[in-house]
C-alpha cells in the first residue's frame, strides 16, 4: 500500500499510509480502538473504496488504467473477520470447498480436509455452523480462508471473541498454518500480546497514522516516541534536565542519547526494567526506597516502591520482578537499573 488516505466526511480515518507484506510474512496492524486499522485493511480487500494512493499485489496496481478496481474475489487474498460468517446452510465441509470449485471434486475434498485436519476440525467435516462453538467456527473460518491458497491473508481481529484459553490455541495453530501456507499476512489487532506472539513486523498505528513499523523487538527496546513506549505497558516516568549528556534520576543518571545539554526530557522505565534487591532493614544507606506493596501477577510480581532521591523529591515507582516477588510493605530495597529498558524522550 503506497500513500493511502481515506476520509469519512470530514474525519480523516487513514493518512498517507505506506506499508508492504512479503511472501510468507506475518505483518501485525496493531493500534487502538478507532485508529483506522480495519479501515486499511479493508482498502487492502477492495471492500472499502480506494480514494488515495495505491494498492499493488504482487507488483499489479489493483486501480486498472481505465479506472475499475480489481473485485475482491479476483485479488487472490484470504479473507477473515471477526465475525467469521460461515454459511448456515452449508455443512464445515462444504463451506472449505466453496472457494475451490475450479478443482476436480476429488481434489477438492482433499484440500478441504488437509486443512480441516491442520486445524483439528477433521471430525466435524459433516457438521453445520450452528453446531459448533465460537471457537470452533473460526478455525472453519479460517480453514476456508487458506483452502484457495492465496497469496495474502487479510485478517481483522481474527481471536477477539474467543475466551483466552482457547485463544491462545487457535493463535497458535494459526500461526504454524500460515507460516506452513507461506501466504503473506496483514493482521488487525489492537492487543500488542498478541503482535508480538503473531508478528514478524509491526505496524503501530495511532490516528490513522502509521508511527513505527518494525521487528517486534526493535518496537519494544526502540521505541521511537513515548506513545510507541507505552503501547505495550504502562511505564515509570521521571522528568528530568539534560545535563552532560545525561539525564539525572533517583535510580543514577541515564544516558540522553543525543540531546543537548539543558533540554527538558521524560525519562521513560519499563517496570522490568528497575530489579529490586531487598536490603537488611537497618541498613540505613538504603532509607530512601521501601516497598509500599506487593502483588503476585502470575508469571511475576509487581512491587510498588516509594523512593526519594537527593533532594528529598518522593517517587513512585513500579516494578515487575519474575516469579513470586512479594517483599512486605516497607521493606527496604536497593533498585538497579537496566539501561535497555530505559528510553529518553525530548519534551515539546
Ligand atoms: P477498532 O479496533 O475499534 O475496530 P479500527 O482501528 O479498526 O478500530 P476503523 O474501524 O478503521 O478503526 O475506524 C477508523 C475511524 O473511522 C473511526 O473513527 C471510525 O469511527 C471511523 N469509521 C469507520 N468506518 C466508518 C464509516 N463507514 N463511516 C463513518 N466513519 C467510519
Amino acid at each position: 500500500m503506497e500513500d493511502i488516505s481515506h476520509d469519512f466526511g470530514s474525519l480523516r480515518a487513514v493518512d498517507q499510509v505506506t506499508l508492504d507484506v512479503q511472501p510468507g510474512e506475518v505483518v501485525c496492524l496493531l493500534g487502538p480502538s478507532g485508529c483506522g486499522k480495519s479501515t486499511l485493511l479493508r482498502i487492502a480487500a477492495s471492500l472499502e473504496e480506494l480514494q488515495q494512493g495505491r494498492v499493488l499485489i504482487n507488483g499489479e496496481d489493483m486501480r486498472k488504467p481505465s479506472g475499475r478496481m480489481v473485485p475482491p474475489e479476483q485479488r487472490n487474498v484470504g479473507l477473515m473477520f471477526q465475525d467469521s460468517a460461515l454459511f448456515p446452510h452449508l455443512s464445515v465441509l462444504d463451506n472449505v470447498t466453496f472457494g475451490l470449485a475450479r478443482l476436480p471434486a476429488r481434489e477438492r475434498r482433499d484440500r478441504a480436509m488437509h486443512f480441516l485436519d491442520k486445524l483439528g476440525m477433521a471430525d466435524s467435516a459433516e457438521r453445520y455452523p450452528h453446531m459448533l462453538s465460537g471457537g470452533q467456527q473460526q478455525r472453519v473460518a479460517l480453514a476456508r480462508a487458506l483452502a484457495p491458497g492465496p497469496g495474502l491473508m487479510l485478517l481483522d481481529e481474527p481471536f477477539s471473541a474467543l475466551d483466552a484459553r482457547l485463544r491462545d490455541r487457535i493463535r497458535d495453530d494459526t500461526l504454524h498454518l500460515l507460516k506452513s501456507a507461506g501466504a503473506g499476512t496483514l493482521l488487525v489487532t489492537h492487543d500488542p500480546e498478541e503482535a508480538l506472539f503473531m508478528a514478524d513486523r509491526i505496524a503501530l498505528m495511532k490516528d490513522g497514522r502509521i508511527l513505527q513499523t518494525d521487528r517486534p523487538v526493535d518496537l519494544y527496546c526502540n521505541p521511537r516516541d513515548p506513545f510507541v513506549a507505552t503501547f505495550f505497558g504502562e511505564v515509570n516516568r521521571i522528568e528530568g534536565v539534560v545535563e552532560n549528556g545525561r539525564i539525572g534520576t533517583p535510580l543514577g543518571p541515564v544516558d540522553a542519547r543525543g540531546l543537548s545539554d539543558g533540554t527538558r526530557a521524560l525519562v521513560m522505565i519499563r517496570p522490568e526494567g528497575i530489579r529490586v534487591v531487598v536490603v537488611g532493614d537497618a541498613d540505613d544507606r538504603h532509607r530512601e526506597s521501601h516497598v509500599i506493596m506487593s502483588r503476585l501477577l502470575g508469571r511475576n510480581s509487581m512491587v510498588h516502591i516509594c523512593m526519594h532521591d537527593t533532594q528529598n523529591r518522593e517517587y513512585h515507582l513500579h516494578s515487575t520482578m519474575p516469579g513470586v516477588f512479594l517483599p512486605h510493605e516497607n521493606q527496604r530495597v536497593e533498585l538497579h537499573l537496566d539501561q535497555s529498558q530505559t528510553f529518553v524522550f525530548p519534551i515539546d
